[in-house]
């Protein structure tokens, strides 16, 4: 088993980030700045903002910072979104989801300006990404793409492992993390399976593929009888469970398998929030 070392990949980006933020501060006399909000008090996204904030001051990005009550109604979220859409020094809005009520999320999302849109959700991004015909079109064209897929692809970068030609199963199709992956897997040249809950025979179909990426949210559920031998497998899933934080693959049973894995935690997480900061300096280019 060959670990995945996402911390060490993401610190090696922020580095570069922060190195980068300070170049053109010296040049410009500006630096970037990300808005985060939170609605409610829900403590895992409490946790994530936390991080977020201290990961903008870490690379030198400025933050600032909206908490929200639980019972905001949507027009306030809303009208508060539109406030930072106009402040130059407002690159990036980061709407922290789930929102306690998720079911208009999509409406605040698509206030968002898409030039400030930083975990790429707007649809108009989201668009850019569908249509982009190549890797190179995407990184070119500066797309604002959602955090972690595109935290997935570096991580396979970084560890020099190919995609182009190899059959890639992503598990899950969710707006935030299946669906953009599977985008950016075949703008990458993989030829890409998407499965979710309803797919037949999942298991013979993972055991196809090269690169295996779990986003389900259900622990441990992708055993090693999923995998084949000198697969990759990404692991994407953050589940917290009465015995700590876990993923949605059993890493314990594919443990003396020759494959390439992430950890959970220390894999995809950490590179969620170093593309937060990529994507905001990214935005803040686009501006100056
Ligand atoms: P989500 O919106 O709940 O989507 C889950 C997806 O998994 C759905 O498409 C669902 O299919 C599919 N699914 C559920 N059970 C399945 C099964 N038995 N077989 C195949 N597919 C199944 O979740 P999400 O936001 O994409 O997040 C997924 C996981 O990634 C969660 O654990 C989340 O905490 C984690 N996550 C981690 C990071 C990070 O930074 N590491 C970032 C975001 C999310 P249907 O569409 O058919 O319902």
């Amino acid at each position: 088993m060959n670990l995945i070392d996402g911390k060490k990949i993401s610190n090696d980006i922020r580095s570069e980030i922060k190195n980068q933020v300070q170049k053109i501060k010296q040049k410009t006399g500006k630096t970037p700045g990300l808005a985060t909000i939170l609605v409610g008090q829900d403590p895992a996204s409490q946790v994530y903002i936390k991080s977020k904030i201290k990961a903008c001051q870490d690379a030198g990005i400025q933050s600032f910072h909206h908490n929200l009550n639980e019972k905001t109604p949507k027009e306030e979220i809303i009208n508060l979104i539109k406030n930072l859409n106009t402040p130059s020094e407002v690159d990036g809005i980061l709407l922290q989801l789930p929102l306690p009520n998720n079911k208009y999320a999509q409406d605040c999302i698509n206030t968002i300006s898409p030039l400030k849109d930083v975990d790429g959700l707007h649809p108009f991004n989201a668009g850019l990404l569908n249509l982009s015909k190549s890797w190179d079109e995407i990184i070119k064209k500066n797309i604002l793409v959602s955090c972690t897929p595109l935290g997935v692809i570096y991580l396979l970068n970084k560890s020099n492992i190919s995609i182009e030609g190899k059959t890639a199963i992503v598990l899950g199709r969710s707006n935030l993390v299946g669906k953009p992956l599977s985008m950016l897997l075949l703008a990458n040249n993989a030829t890409v399976i998407m499965s979710h809950s309803k797919t037949k025979n999942l298991k013979s179909l993972c055991k196809t593929a090269d690169i295996v990426i779990a986003a389900i949210g259900k622990p441990k559920f992708v055993t090693k009888d999923f995998i084949k031998e000198g697969a990759t497998v990404i692991d994407v899933g953050i589940n917290r469970t009465s015995d700590g934080l876990c993923g949605d693959v059993d890493f314990e049973s594919a443990k003396d398998m020759d494959i390439n894995i992430t950890p959970v935690p220390g894999g995809v997480g950490p590179m969620t929030i170093t593309v937060l900061l990529e994507n905001t300096l990214k935005a803040f280019k686009n501006r100056i």
